[in-house]
């Protein structure tokens, strides 16, 4: 391979695939080199485009939802090997914080995560350190593997749920995200998965997903009472409904990116403990449940990926991933 392949927000609202002469370094002992196969779009990559994002900006390189073929490994590597298939976690932990030190990589600040704060994943080949290799079984289908981000971020959300609380949930919204997270809560054997969701053809795969019943915005009864809500759209109307539908005791999780400050009434969360937490992306052992669950078929895929895109069509996969009724977006390199 002479040529390297890179995706580029060159300018705002504007995607490019740069055909570049590939340089390659000589490896560190704890770094790994690989070849992409697909790279996922994200919403919060549109913002980006759209110069919303409060920290990453065009002209830059995105990409955080990978899969890999492992081309070589650094001398001081063990439990990679070369060809093996592999997802890359996009947290690029400073290692030396104390959060780094617990090894919750997530919680390292300012977050250095590929394709924000930190160069993108999109190109067709990239040097990592070795620790965000998370290697797959050969079994999983390259295109599935795209998925491992979005299942790792649903399967740490609904750990942040206490056990107490996994009965009756209710999960606002059902997008890539919410419906991850929909599918997270099923494997984990929530009881009554509630899903309010406006378009009809999500609801409809919330439901196929294991979803117990599903609402359009306005459609559930405001008396009716959950044990945990997990907002995964987070505004100032999804978060004020999340408090009030949240039985005493139980536990609101906020995943969706709040995008301004919201006001909320905090009286009857302090009296009756209806506790707030919220979900940050993932932690290493997330990525093994994403690639296990892949392996094992227990997270659904099928419906989930709605186009796939050669990287030559980078543009055009971006402007599909805005469509109302596409879900995950992929690049093939
Ligand atoms: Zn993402
Ligand atoms: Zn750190």
């Amino acid at each position: 391979m002479t040529v390297l392949k890179q995706v580029k927000f060159d300018k705002i609202n504007s995607v490019i695939t740069e055909m570049l002469p590939l340089e390659v370094r000589e490896l560190q002992p704890h770094e790994v080199r690989v070849a992409t196969k697909f790279m996922g779009v994200c919403g919060s990559e549109i913002h980006v485009l759209h110069d919303g994002h409060p920290f990453a900006k065009p002209p830059m390189v995105p990409g955080h939802e990978v899969c890999v073929e492992v081309l070589e490994v650094g001398s001081a590597v063990t439990g990679i090997q070369v060809g093996d298939p592999a997802v890359l976690d996009p947290i690029m932990a400073c290692m030396e914080c104390p959060a780094c030190k617990r090894e919750q990589y997530n919680l390292c600040e300012p977050p250095q995560v590929a394709g924000f704060r930190a160069p993108g994943f999109g190109k067709s080949e990239l040097v990592v350190p070795a620790h965000n290799v998370h290697v797959a079984s050969k079994s999983i289908p390259m295109e599935q593997l795209a998925l491992a981000e979005v299942i790792a971020c649903g399967t740490h959300c609904v750990d942040r749920v206490p056990q107490e609380n996994r009965g009756k949930v209710l999960i606002i919204g059902a997008g890539t995200i919410g419906l991850s997270v929909i599918q997270a809560a099923f494997i984990k054997n929530f009881k009554e998965i509630h899903v309010i969701e406006p378009d009809p053809g999500k609801r409809k795969l919330a439901e196929k997903y294991g979803a117990y019943a599903t609402y359009a915005i306005g459609e559930l009864p405001e008396d009716e009472r959950f044990d945990a809500v997990i907002d995964v759209v987070s505004t100032q109307a999804t978060l004020a409904q999340s408090l009030v539908q949240v039985r005493a005791g139980g536990t609101v999780v906020i995943m969706g990116v709040p995008s301004k400050p919201v006001e909320l009434n905090l009286g009857p969360v302090q009296r009756f403990e209806r506790d707030i937490r919220s979900s940050g992306m993932y932690v290493s052992k997330d990525w093994d449940v994403a690639v296990e669950w892949l392996k094992q078929g227990l997270f659904k895929t099928e419906d989930m990926i709605t186009d796939v895109f050669a990287v030559e069509d980078a543009d055009k996969a971006y402007q599909r991933a805005q469509e109302a009724d596409s879900i995950k977006v992929l690049i093939k390199f």
